[in-house]
């Protein structure tokens, strides 16, 4: 059984004496490696490291700090099948989606590559009479990230590369239910040539992370999970001092207007819907069909789920959606749905005991279509973070834009529609902070913030893009004057 190390001053390490958890194949059921619960002693180790490497690395200009992320960089390109295979065979999702997964966590890779023009800061001449001003970005010392399940590769990467990009050393706990991956791609930073400490990865769960969020010497937390914990991490943090970015999770509206075109309308909110078998924070986990809309368009949609097929993911023959994280998950998204039926919606498409002849022990739920939801609903308020689509039907625009702005999420929300008139109108006035227009998943890339609102998001300063840049640096502003006398003074000789 694989026991997955941590990595302490340079030095990947086997934890003994401490309990562990499991990590599943959720295609097979199967357990495939143990995650050692690291202590507070481990954690309170990785930051001594972090901390006693983090002044040589600050020092080293942001120029060479920059070539070894291209060497890390070609690395993930060179090894990208081997992390694709293992992210779908500890995750489940498909392969393609791993691709997706692996792709959008090298495109931060290359954004942070591109730091020394990143970290500019602005200058002005003559504030006043010979007196000049300029602002520089300094790193802010060890930094930690926390990461959910549902991207194993990604959601570290939106983290770390920044990070030591700006001269910050970090610490990791990845999850405790996906921690193969990020072990794999920290192997490769390590190989791109990163001195001991400036990296280091601890795992566990609840007690590790408390750890960190009361670790002195911790001077900011990128926090991506739930919202109840995702709002814990914020409170203990800043209460401990802390720069904190902290993501919480999302119920994410699709509205489909009368006049969408059926197959392209159809075909984004299945994608929306059930791409990583609906466990994203960007799913369209609802869809808001307007006036004809559910004639012309929703059954498209309900065809398309029926006919998608769940299966395993861990072999050559791929199905068009895998499994969900673990046993438990399954349960509850079951649960969910049946809570839904007791509550007086349609289950239009029944996922529910869906399993696959072969692998009798995967999690396997199928694509579910709950509709007729109304917004008191169990399933309208939680999320699901499961294959489930919510339909939810409105007379017009104005009435499912009231509704969803209700919401105490915001993520994301999308139209589609032929209308520039309704995406405007729509644009301006949804309350949620990644909108789409004609494209279901409208979660940003590494150039621009991914930005969640309210109950999605507590912190200023966004992952992702220039704010992710801010949220790693702390400005120094300098304010010269020369005086035009004394020894040596060229004007004056
Ligand atoms: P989770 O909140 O259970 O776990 C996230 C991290 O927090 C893990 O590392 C876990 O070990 C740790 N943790 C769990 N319980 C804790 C506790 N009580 N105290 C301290 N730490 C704890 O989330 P998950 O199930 O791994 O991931 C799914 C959630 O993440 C969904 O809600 C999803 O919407 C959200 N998510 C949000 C974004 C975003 O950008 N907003 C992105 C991806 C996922």
């Amino acid at each position: 059984m694989n026991n997955c190390p941590v990595f302490i001053g340079g030095v990947w390490r086997t934890l003994t004496g401490v309990a562990t958890t499991p990590v599943f194949n959720p295609s097979t059921g199967n357990v495939i490696a143990e995650t050692p619960l690291s202590t507070a002693r481990h954690v309170d180790e990785a930051v001594e490291a972090a901390a006693a490497a983090f002044p040589a690395w600050a020092d080293t200009p942001p120029v060479e700090r920059a070539r070894v992320l291209f060497s890390f960089k070609m690395l993930l390109e060179r090894n990208f099948e081997e992390l694709i295979r293992l992210n779908t065979r500890e995750h489940g999702k498909t392969l393609a989606e791993s691709r997706g997964d692996v792709k959008r966590g090298i495109e931060m890779v290359e954004f942070a590559c591109g730091i020394p023009s990143l970290l500019m800061g602005e200058s002005l001449e003559n504030v006043a009479r010979g007196i000049d001003c300029e602002t520089l970005r300094q790193p802010l010392g060890v930094c930690a990230g926390i990461t959910p399940f549902n991207f194993p590769a990604m959601v570290p990467l939106w983290m770390y590369p920044v990070a030591l990009a700006c001269g910050n050393t970090f610490v990791l706990k990845p999850s405790e239910k996906v921690p193969l991956t990020a072990i794999r791609i920290v192997q490769l930073l390590e190989e791109a040539g990163l001195p001991k400490g400036v990296m280091n990865v601890v795992h566990g769960g609840r007690d590790c992370v408390e750890a960190l969020l009361t670790n002195a010497k911790i001077k900011a937390v990128s926090f991506v999970g739930s919202t109840p914990v995702a709002r814990h991490v914020f409170e203990v943090a800043t209460r401990h001092g802390k720069r904190v970015q902290s993501n919480g999770g999302a119920k994410n509206y699709v509205f489909i207007m009368p006049d969408a075109d059926v197959e392209n309308s159809a075909r984004g909110v299945i994608e929306a819907a059930y791409g990583c078998a609906g466990e994203r924070c960007m799913a369209g986990s609802t869809a808001l069909v307007i006036g004809e809309a559910s004639q012309r368009v929703l059954p498209a949609i309900v065809e398309a789920a029926r006919a998608i097929q769940v299966g395993p993911t861990d072999r050559e023959a791929q199905p068009q959606m895998g499994p969900v994280i673990t046993r438990q998950h399954r349960e509850r998204v079951e649960q969910l749905i049946d809570s839904a039926a007791r509550e007086g919606a349609k289950v239009a498409v029944d996922g529910r005991g869906a399993r696959v002849a072969d692998e009798p022990n995967g999690f396997f739920v199928g694509a579910t279509i709950l509709d007729e939801v109304q917004c008191g609903m169990t399933v309208a308020r939680e999320e699901v973070f499961g294959p489930v689509l919510n339909v939810m039907r409105f007379e017009d625009l104005d009435a499912a834009i009231e509704m969803a702005n209700r919401s105490p999420y915001g993520n994301g929300a999308s139209i589609f529609t032929r209308s520039g008139k309704a995406a405007r109108e729509f644009k301006h006035r949804i309350k949620a902070g990644m909108v789409g227009i004609n494209i279901g998943v409208p979660a940003s890339v590494a150039w621009f913030p991914f930005v969640g609102w309210d109950e999605s998001f507590f912190g200023d300063l966004h992952i992702q893009g220039k704010e992710g840049v801010q949220f790693f640096t702390r400005q120094k502003v300098t304010t010269t004057r020369w005086f035009s006398y004394g020894e040596g003074d060229i004007w004056h000789r």
